[in-house]
């Protein structure tokens, strides 16, 4: 049971509120209709890289509830396998989301079962036969940093997406071989905005990429650094662009793709991801990419 490209990451039902404004303390403020629809930082990964046609599965914890069972079907859909994917005692993690008109988002998670998963989960067989293991934060930092060392002591390429932002140590960052964040979360790890990315070696990965929104990303190895720009779209929703790059990014490494073609194609998909709504239901397909 083993696939190319293994993501270890969160499984979220989102819960999107369209609202005028957001309530402050001990108020009550009347929001606009629900949207449910799957998400989490790791089940989006995966299921880009999945509706790319890569080989991968999803290593995770969901609850034994309806949102649950809407992840496991919306991975199914895009060819992400599940056997990975423990359902556990406690509820799917949820993510709470008010949109106001402007467009900008507020997020609070509840990581329910996401909290589940622990180092233990990460064993030799798991990662057997796997080329690319991606991971991103959302579950246990012990969990993710286990992960790391697990797969780089296997001799597998090991990507991770440092989002949220969070205090890993100099060693998980040290066995990585790419290091992925967007630009806010590169100044969360160089102290400063706007700094040089490729500062960001000089914290031990091999490489890094940052992407940068609507230019596109900032592929960064040893001997070099290379801009890779977006096409020019049309954006309507941004919800779940940074993932749609990720398992882009992770399915052409598995492929066996440079750093830097892997990410030429990762902006194309993540650019067609932000012309539709949602996260998943909005990656593409390849035929689509044209
Ligand atoms: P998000 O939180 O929205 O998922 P992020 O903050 O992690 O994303 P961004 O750098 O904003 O990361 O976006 C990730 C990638 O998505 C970019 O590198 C780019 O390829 C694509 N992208 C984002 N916004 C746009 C846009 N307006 N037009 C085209 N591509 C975009």
């Amino acid at each position: 049971m083993s696939s190319a490209v293994l993501v270890v990451g969160s499984a979220n039902a989102d819960l999107v509120v369209p609202v005028e404004r957001r309530p402050g303390g001990g108020e009550t403020v009347l929001g606009g209709d629900t949207t449910l629809s799957p998400g989490g930082k790791g089940a989006n990964t995966a299921a880009a890289a999945g509706r790319l046609g890569a080989d991968v599965a999803l290593l995770g914890a969901v609850g034994d509830d309806s949102y649950g069972r809407l992840l496991r079907d919306s991975l199914a859909a895009a060819g992400v396998a599940t056997g990975h994917l423990r359902t556990v005692g406690r509820p799917t993690g949820i993510a709470y989301i008010t949109v106001t008109p402007d467009g900008e988002n507020s997020i609070l998670v509840s990581p329910g079962a996401n909290s589940a998963l622990e180092p233990g989960d990460i064993t030799d067989d798991v990662l057997d036969g796997v080329r690319v293991m991606v991971t991103s934060l959302e579950v246990p930092l012990p969990t993710v940093e286990h992960a790391v060392a697990r797969a780089s002591a296997k001799g597998v390429r090991v990507l991770l997406n440092l989002s949220p932002a969070a205090e890993v140590s100099r060693e998980t960052l040290g066995a990585l071989d790419v290091l992925l964040v967007n630009e806010h979360e590169a100044a969360y790890l160089l102290g400063t905005a706007g700094a040089d990315p490729r500062k960001l070696l000089e914290l031990g990965p091999r490489a890094a990429v940052v992407t940068l929104g609507a230019k596109g990303a900032v592929v960064v190895e040893a001997d070099g650094s290379t801009e890779v720009a977006s096409p020019k779209v049309e954006a309507v929703d941004t919800t779940g662009a940074g993932d749609a790059f990720a398992g882009a990014l992770a399915a052409s490494l598995a492929e066996g793709a440079t750093l830097v073609d892997a990410a030429k194609r990762a902006v194309k998909v993540a650019a067609v991801s932000v012309t539709r709504h949602g996260a998943q239901p909005s990656y593409p397909t390849p035929d689509e990419l044209e």
